[in-house]
């Protein structure tokens, strides 16, 4: 048997429990999902819609550009009309250059934020660097802040990063520029957090993270990261991209670092397309974990790809139809029917596979092939309840979801299977 591949993700690493506002990051605490706005944070209004956009779609922690006094002065003000929206997802400010400034000026921003986010990178240069790094850790210690010393590499430490390249320049056999590049991200971040800690902050208010656009170079970093520190890691592949390539690329990095049991909250950079929905990153993030069983969102729609026996799109319009209708109960079915999220639902074009895959969802449906039988056999736990046909088939599957929904996850157990007897009945 020792020759079976290893089957699911290994032990999750461990590390230092962070609280940001009411929620955990590391320690025993599923891995988080993040996001970013991308609206002007001194417009509070567009800010306010689109946190509580993003929180509604599930992203646990969002981060807003501090970028100068307006956006600043305006950081209360958003989270004050988010609260009175009972919107309590912890909001992180991202400094950079002028950050010490910002929170100098403006600590009402320090103490409604849940988090720092600081770039070593782009704190200054020479002393003034260290001098600027000091004072916004001496903002999160005196608010008791935690802060994510947020490492990219398009903003490396310069000096560093020289430093580094000089020396090994210099030995008998010196490492790719590559290698000490990536040295040089890790040495930033964890150089940071010993200086922030030597300033007084707690060991257990400091998250790591390093990013990078290249898959290979993002899983080595990590790795070396994680060997070297047990601070709790944010994940992301920094300028993922637009539409496909973005997820792609995230996936392909982060899934192999999430299974080798790396990373306590992840965040998908994608490129919106012009006028596309910021909530795109917190849906790609959420099907990441979900599909590979580190935590369950929302339920999952399994459909297959259609091949030339689906010739209608009646079978595209299905599956998009009811995958659409999933996601947006959610707000409501999260909370009033708990489990509902590892419900599996599989909307298969004809019944080559359908009937099979059926069976092991919780609920599916085979439509007609071209040349079959215009009818849309359900199955319901593994036994087929209904055959359902004419104009109708949506709407009466949808009817069927929801059915089960509350006899299944509402309903005290014994109703569910009672329900579940009466609908083989029908068949
Ligand atoms: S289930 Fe049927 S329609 Fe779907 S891919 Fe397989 S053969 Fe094609």
């Amino acid at each position: 048997m020792d020759c079976l591949p290893k089957y699911g993700p290994s032990a999750r690493r461990k590390s230092t429990g962070v609280l940001i506002g009411d929620r955990m990051v590391g320690g025993d605490s599923p891995i988080l999902v993040q996001s970013m706005t991308n609206t002007d944070t001194a417009d509070v209004d567009a800010t306010v819609e689109q946190v509580a956009a993003l929180a509604r779609a599930g992203s646990e922690v969002v981060r807003i550009t501090v970028n100068n006094a307006e956006a600043a002065a305006a950081v209360p003000l958003i989270r004050d009309q988010l609260e009175r929206r009972g919107v309590t997802v912890p909001l992180v400010g991202d400094f950079h250059f002028n950050g010490h400034r910002l929170l100098s000026q403006h600590p009402a921003c320090a103490e409604a934020l849940a988090k720092l986010r600081i770039n070593p990178g782009n704190v200054g240069k020479g002393a003034r660097r260290d001098e600027q790094f000091a004072t916004m850790i001496e903002f999160a210690c005196r608010y008791n802040k935690p802060v994510r010393i947020g490492v990219n590499w398009g903003s490396l430490d310069q000096e560093l990063l020289a430093r580094m390249m000089d020396e090994n320049a210099g030995r008998e056999r010196p490492q790719e520029a590559a290698v000490v590049m990536r040295e040089a991200l890790v040495a930033s971040a964890l150089e940071s957090a010993r200086q922030a800690e030597s300033l007084g902050l707690g060991h257990d208010r400091i998250v790591l993270s390093c990013k990078v656009s290249g898959v290979q170079d993002l899983i080595a970093v990590y790795r070396d990261l994680a060997a070297r520190c047990d601070y709790p890691l944010h994940l992301g592949l920094t300028e993922a991209g637009m539409g496909s390539k973005g997820i792609v690329a995230s996936t392909a990095a982060m899934a192999v670092l999430l299974q080798e049991g790396i990373g306590d909250t992840i965040r998908v950079s994608l490129t919106p397309e012009p006028g596309g929905d910021r909530t795109r990153e917190v849906i790609v993030a959420q099907e990441i974990l979900q599909t590979m069983g580190l935590r369950s969102f929302t339920p999952l729609v399994i459909a297959c790809p259609g091949c030339g026996r689906t010739t209608s799109t009646v079978f595209q319009e299905l599956a998009d139809r009811i995958q659409g209708y999933l996601r947006a109960q959610m707000p409501v079915w999260r909370d009033r029917y708990p489990g509902v999220e590892n419900m599996h639902v599989a909307v298969m074009g004809c019944v080559v596979n359908g009937p099979g895959e059926s069976k092991h969802a919780n609920i599916g449906i085979s439509l007609p092939g071209s040349g079959e039988t215009p009818v849309a056999p359900v199955f319901v736990d593994g036994v087929k309840t209904v055959t359902l046909k004419g104009g109708n088939i949506a709407e009466e599957f949808q009817r069927i979801v929801d059915d089960y929904v509350r006899t299944r996850y509402g309903a005290a157990p014994d109703a569910a299977t009672a329900q579940a007897g009466a609908a083989a009945t029908r068949v």
